[in-house]
């Protein structure tokens, strides 16, 4: 209760991937009164701007209200059964890997297990990703072969507890503003020195101590001289390297790179080395900036490196932690929404894992390979390969790299499922069969954010029109497939107790991921569920990993990664003399479905822009507010100029929110090649090439 003396309804934000707690009541009006929940860990009654206008941005206005075919109003038995018919149709003509799931960090868990469970129990294809694959696969990537899971280390008590932060690649003030926060409270409490690591001078940096632009793409470079100049300074935890292997080749990956690729001057890069040497406690806050890259895996790994080679990791104020840009990214990787895993940080390539789940679920496959990867799968929508599409709660007409060309993909696909909050998408005008689920304050479930804590997110509001919650869309969906008992659930908390049961196979198979103590939860507990960290057992509630020093591959040792620096995959030419960085604004969410509908939002940045240095728009003849002209190999944009020397010279940032809907000149995507890191897939959306005039 507040003062008012109405109940509030304890639920999570669906932004970012902070996961801050906040308590709603509806306003009577068809609204939502709201403020932060101040017992919530992760944010304790703080909010950012996006968060604190939630409230305004769930109106009807522009929803999606019943299904569609073709255009024209339908009734859920239509749509739904043409939805199961054409894809049954298919995979009988052409196999399982003839279709495809494109999911999204905004999905709830429930919602992810049972899509995941479709796609790889039943259809019999791996083929199922989702848009966190452009968020932080190389992450995943980066922890697997440093630990021999995605096990996230860090917490945000860690935070609170360091007397250095170093955020790379992260404008963690706009982009998670409420850890930032927390980060400065720490400074503020115990002195936490900030360095900010980013080729932008970004708000992030107001409050820094120390700024080091960077050459885009160079992070792996920095980190390899780092981790020299600590083996140099006598700064190695001996003990703790014993519980690791790789580190001799690591070494020496690191003293063959050349630093100078940073263009940072030497002194620079020596006076961070000797702030993070003589320092202790040191957290390595990392995000878009490093996954979003063609060398992503190595970054992650050589930060990773740094923090095991210093035994700065497994303790209190210590350790890397990789922050995920959208509100469940963590339950996506949890649930094996992602192409190339299984539930519960489960293998697909590891044939006793397969069989384990194939038996959980009664299955009567499960695919032994990985499926296609974010980048691959459209570009098989645009060559013919899948003939079946299915997009839930995501704009990849405008969000992927190479936009232009996969709207064009979209459009050709024999036949596309949209499932989204509006019809008022690039991605949904492009689907044969649209579906109106529900939005965040309509649904009941649970995300995981950034430090490992499960949250309940609780509907509020009634579902307007004939909306459906996701797990209830693909269940019937999945029934009506012929696989009715595996599909038989009758509310999120039966889905969620089903996902608990088959997470003591992780514990089995000696992963990090269990929350079997859940199997028996009651919808009474279940309903009141307060936010919990895992791994939940029996045995273990939260708490820290590699305190122990043990880690996930076969030996219990991590491993060091020799890795070197390697330039972005597009290169700069005379045609194309431009860096293109792309990004968040403070108060603007992805495609701006939800954000767009909040005045005070709007009104913070308006319109959209290029931001490029001072120097090269006299060069260009380009003055203040003038419009400019993007052109890359792959499209083209005309944005407002803004004259910053926050960029450097040679390169330009421009935010990635509007679309074809907003303002179709600006689909900044569309400009972005679709260069992908070899080992986690991911997109590289900050390194992209361009010509600039003036328009
Ligand atoms: Fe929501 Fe992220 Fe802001 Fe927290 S920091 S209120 S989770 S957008």
């Amino acid at each position: 209760m507040d003062g008012s003396g109405l109940p509030e309804t304890r639920s999570t934000c669906p932004y970012c991937g902070v996961g801050c707690g906040v308590l709603l009541r509806p306003d009577g009006q068809g609204g939502l009164d709201m403020r932060g929940d101040p017992d919530h860990p992760a944010n304790f009654g703080r909010l950012c701007s996006k968060g604190s206008a939630l409230g305004e941005t769930v109106g009807l206005d522009q929803r999606l209200l019943t299904p569609r075919v073709d255009g024209r109003q339908s009734d859920w038995d239509s749509a739904l059964g043409l939805v199961a018919s054409r894809f049954s149709q298919t995979i009988a003509e052409h196999g399982p890997d003839s279709v495809a799931f494109y999911v999204s960090g905004q999905l709830l868990t429930e919602d992810y297990y049972v899509a995941n469970k479709l796609m790889k129990g039943f259809i019999g294809s791996a083929n199922i990703d989702t848009n966190s694959r452009l968020c932080m696969a190389s992450s995943v990537a980066g922890h697997k072969r440093a630990f021999g899971t995605d096990t996230v280390p860090g917490t945000y008590e860690d935070i609170d507890a360091a007397d250095l932060v170093v955020l790379v690649g992260s404008n963690l003030a706009w982009c998670h503003p409420v850890l930032h926060q927390r980060v400065l409270a720490a400074r503020k409490a115990r002195g936490t020195k900030i360095v900010v690591i980013d080729p932008r001078r970004t708000a992030s940096c107001d409050s820094a101590d120390m700024h080091l632009a960077l050459e885009p793409g160079s992070d792996v470079a920095l980190f390899n001289r780092l981790l020299v100049k600590l083996y140099e300074g006598g700064a190695l935890d001996k003990g703790f390297l014993a519980h690791t292997n790789g580190f001799d080749d690591t070494l020496h990956a690191a003293f063959s790179d050349d630093p100078s690729v940073t263009g940072l001057e030497r002194v620079r890069i020596d006076k961070f080395c000797e702030l993070w040497m003589r320092t202790e406690k040191v957290v390595t806050i990392y995000s878009q900036g490093v996954n979003q890259s063609s060398s992503g895996s190595d970054k992650v790994n050589a930060i990773l490196n740094c923090h095991l080679a210093t035994g700065r990791i497994g303790k209190s104020g210590c350790g890397p932690l990789s922050v995920t840009g959208q509100p469940n990214a963590m339950g996506g990787r949890e649930v094996g929404g992602l192409a190339n895993m299984l539930a519960c940080h489960l293998d697909i390539e590891n044939a006793d894992h397969r069989a384990a789940v194939r038996d959980f679920w009664d299955a009567p496959r499960i695919p032994d390979a990985p499926g296609l990867k974010a980048v691959d799968m459209f570009r098989a929508v645009g060559d013919g390969r899948i003939k079946a599409l299915w997009i839930i709660h995501t704009n990849p007409a405008v969000s992927m790299p190479e936009a232009d060309a996969v709207r064009d993909s979209i459009a050709a696909c024999p036949f596309t499922v949209v499932s989204d909050i509006t019809e008022q998408t690039d991605t949904a005008r492009l689907a044969d069969v649209l579906l109106p689920a529900t939005a965040w304050a309509e649904k009941d479930g649970t995300v995981t954010n950034s430090d490992r804590t499960i949250s309940r997110q609780r509907a509020v509001l009634p579902p307007p029109g004939a909306a459906r919650p996701d797990w209830e869309i693909l269940a019937e969906v999945g029934r009506r497939m012929g696989y009715s008992a595996a599909f038989d659930y009758s509310s999120p908390a039966e889905i969620f107790r089903e996902y608990a049961a088959l997470s003591s196979l992780g514990s089995h198979f000696g992963r990090d991921f269990d929350i079997s103590a859940f199997a028996a939860l009651s919808d009474r507990d279940y309903a009141t569920l307060a936010p919990v960290r895992w791994p939940v057992t029996a045995s273990r509630r939260g708490g820290r990993f590699f305190a122990d020093r043990r880690f996930f591959h076969s030996d219990g040792k991590a491993k060091l990664l020799p890795v070197r620096w390697r330039p972005p995959a597009a290169k700069t030419e005379p045609r194309y003399p431009f860096r293109l960085n792309t990004g968040r604004l403070r108060d603007q969410w992805h495609t701006m479905t939800r954000t767009g509908l909040s005045p005070r939002l709007a009104a913070h940045l308006p319109e959209p822009f290029a931001e490029i240095h001072p120097g090269d728009a006299s060069r260009l003849g380009i003055a203040r507010a003038d419009l400019v002209r993007l052109t890359s190999p792959t499209g083209t944009a005309i944005l407002r100029a803004r004259l910053t020397d926050t960029v450097n010279p040679g390169q330009v940032f421009a935010p990635m929110h509007w679309t074809g809907e907003t303002a179709p000149s600006a689909r900044i995507d569309a400009l972005v090649a679709a260069a992908t890191d070899p080992v986690s897939g991911q997109p590289e959306s900050k390194a992209s090439v361009v010509a600039v005039s003036r328009f």
